[in-house]
């Protein structure tokens, strides 16, 4: 699965982009997501079938006097099929905790979408203690115990690597891919074995071959480079090359 993450950027006119991700996606026969600022969620499920579009938040309550706010039906509403749940940048801009995530990804999955949870350590984080047992412990506060696996994703993204140009090493993003599958196991029993588990941080056409040939990486999670299809495409290749090489 490669999934974008237009963030706040983006505009009808730049909709385009979506037609040569589709084109890409359809080629290789990859699964690939667009997650996209609320103004343009219609317009864009309305536009192709492909590549799925995705909403970046949605709020914890079904509907209400939350002004600004955007609920998860107002997101199916409009055609969107999942959702991004406690991207570091909500957590950081909008005092997201793990309660609330949890709740917010309760709501979301009970209106029928699809979501992705995001978790990862701060630079800080990793340099002075164990970035596996936090990046767990938001696991584990962040996922309803009932929650559907089949609507689940989980994404790794250390903080450090967002924007910076500094992926995650191989090594690295292994290691807490493999103690973020034990804690979704811990929390949701069986079910949690089949909870895709993609990376996001610097991803681009340069480092996803290495960073899509991990064998705990089921897809990634792309910002900047999900932009433009010229970008996307690539990444988009290197997810089919490495689905393919999976099943010789
Ligand atoms: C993101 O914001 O989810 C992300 C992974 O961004 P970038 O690819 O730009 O680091």
């Amino acid at each position: 699965m490669v999934v974008g993450n237009w963030k706040m950027h983006g505009s009808s006119a730049a909709l385009v982009e979506l037609d040569g991700i589709a084109e890409a996606a359809r080629h290789a026969r990859v699964d690939v997501a667009v997650c996209l600022p609320a103004t343009l969620l219609m317009a864009a499920a309305q536009r192709a079938r492909d590549p799925i579009i995705g909403a970046q938040d949605c709020h914890a309550h079904a509907s209400g006097s939350h002004t600004g706010d955007v609920s998860a039906a107002m997101i199916a509403d409009a055609g969107a099929r999942l959702t991004i749940i406690g991207h570091s940048e909500r957590r950081r801009d909008h005092g997201e905790t793990d309660a609330i995530v949890n709740a917010k990804l309760d709501t979301a999955i009970a209106h029928g979408l699809g979501v992705i949870l995001c978790v990862g350590e701060s630079e800080a984080q990793r340099r002075e203690g164990d970035p596996a047992a936090f990046v767990c412990r938001q696991v584990a506060a962040s996922l309803p115990a009932q929650a559907r696996a089949d609507r689940l994703m989980i994404a790794y993204e250390p903080l450090w690597a967002i924007g910076s140009g500094r992926s995650a090493s191989g090594e690295q993003i292994a290691t807490i891919h493999t103690d973020i599958r034990r804690a979704v196991q811990d929390r949701l029993g069986d079910q949690g074995a089949d909870v895709p588990i993609l990376y996001g941080g610097s991803v681009t056409g340069d480092n996803a071959d290495a960073i899509l040939g991990l064998e705990t990486v089921d897809g990634v999670l792309v910002g900047g480079a999900s932009l433009t299809a010229e970008r996307l495409a690539p990444i988009i290749a290197a997810a089919a090359r490495h689905s393919l090489s999976r099943l010789r």
